[in-house]
């Protein structure tokens, strides 16, 4: 194992490249769309791995269902828990129904109500909990305690991360070779994973991660050297308001990615309905985040080869539609 300066490196390219063989046939091999108008617009040439398209909605589907393959047959046999009102407990929610792993969700008792049922419509039991007068991490570690369940972070684990990377990884076989890889940026387990792939598949790439201004604790931290974070942004780019990376992605990042780049909301918002109008791509804020890096000329690309990751497309039609009411 790698050591560096900033923590460990716990995850290795074969790691990716085992976890692509667990969820073969599991997850979906997504589209990898392209566009003329994109590249006349950028002069470079564009591929978007279309992860909206991915089981769930989002490339979470990978990295909980590689974790949960991972389970020794006793942690198996027990369950998991996991704390997340957005895409991570759909995605652990699934995996555990395909696997035959009894799953069970922490999330707050305003989350909304189509969430908690599609998180119960995968067969995962919802435990909700008041956040004004508990804590969401201590309540799980409590309930996975007395329950002996296994806990699987969003982001900051090994398993988790391996299986974000077969997304880049999948990418790059299709495609061929990159200059560069635009990849949004929460906790950093897409980020890292993606970046582990792109080093080892396509070396002269370099892999950027992209955040959002108000949540821009992993930029932050990319250039002061120091785990940052941020205490409840609030960006319109709900998955990516977490507050800071974790122990094992902050080296991942540190030793794999090239640069980080933020873009505000309105790029964002911009980027995500000209992703829906032009490329009749389904994007969530977040899952527009890289694009806009892109589109709002955050970086030259000009004659350059560049992968952008769509990283999902659950996004309340209602509230966007009040959105483009606002932006008209
Ligand atoms: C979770 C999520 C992210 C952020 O992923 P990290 O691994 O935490 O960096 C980005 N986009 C979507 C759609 C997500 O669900």
């Amino acid at each position: 194992m790698n050591s560096t300066d900033f923590g460990p490196l716990l995850v290795s390219y074969e790691d990716v490249a085992a976890a692509a063989q667990r969820i073969a046939g599991q997850a979906i091999r997504t589209p990898v769309m392209t566009s003329t108008t994109v590249d006349a617009r950028t002069g470079a040439k564009v591929f978007f791995k279309c992860e909206n398209f991915q089981r769930m909605g989002a490339f979470k589907f990978r990295g909980a269902y590689n974790a949960l393959s991972l389970l020794t047959p006793e942690e198996a046999k027990r369950g998991v828990l996991a704390y997340s009102s957005g895409n991570h407990a759909q995605a652990v929610a699934l995996a555990g129904r395909l696997l035959g792993v009894k799953a069970a969700i922490v999330m707050p008792m305003d989350a909304p109500p189509v969430k908690v049922e599609a998180t119960r419509g995968y067969g995962a039991e919802v435990i909700l909990y008041d956040k004004h007068t508990a804590d969401r991490e201590t309540f799980a570690r409590k309930i996975a305690a007395e329950r002996g369940l296994a806990l699987i972070p969003p982001f900051d684990h090994p398993h988790v991360v391996a299986g974000q990377g077969t997304a880049a990884k999948e990418l790059i076989e299709e495609v061929g070779q990159l200059d560069y890889l635009l990849v949004c940026c929460g906790g950093g387990g897409l980020l890292s994973g993606c970046a582990i792939a792109a080093n080892a598949l396509s070396p002269n790439c370099k892999s950027i991660g992209v955040e959002p201004e108000l949540g821009d604790d992993a930029t932050r931290s990319f250039r002061t050297k120091t785990l940052q974070s941020c205490h409840n942004p609030e960006t319109i780019a709900d998955g990516a308001r977490t507050h800071s990376m974790g122990k094992v992605t902050f080296p991942l990042v540190m030793a794999y990615v090239a640069d980080m780049l933020t873009v505000n909301d309105a790029e964002l918002l911009r980027t995500m309905f000209w992703l829906w109008e032009r490329m009749k791509i389904v994007v969530e804020p977040t899952g527009a985040l890289a694009a806009a890096a892109l589109l709002e000329g955050k970086l030259d690309a000009k004659g350059k080869r560049v992968g952008v990751i769509v990283s999902g497309g659950n996004v309340d039609l209602d509230w966007a539609a009040k959105q483009r009411v606002s932006t008209q």
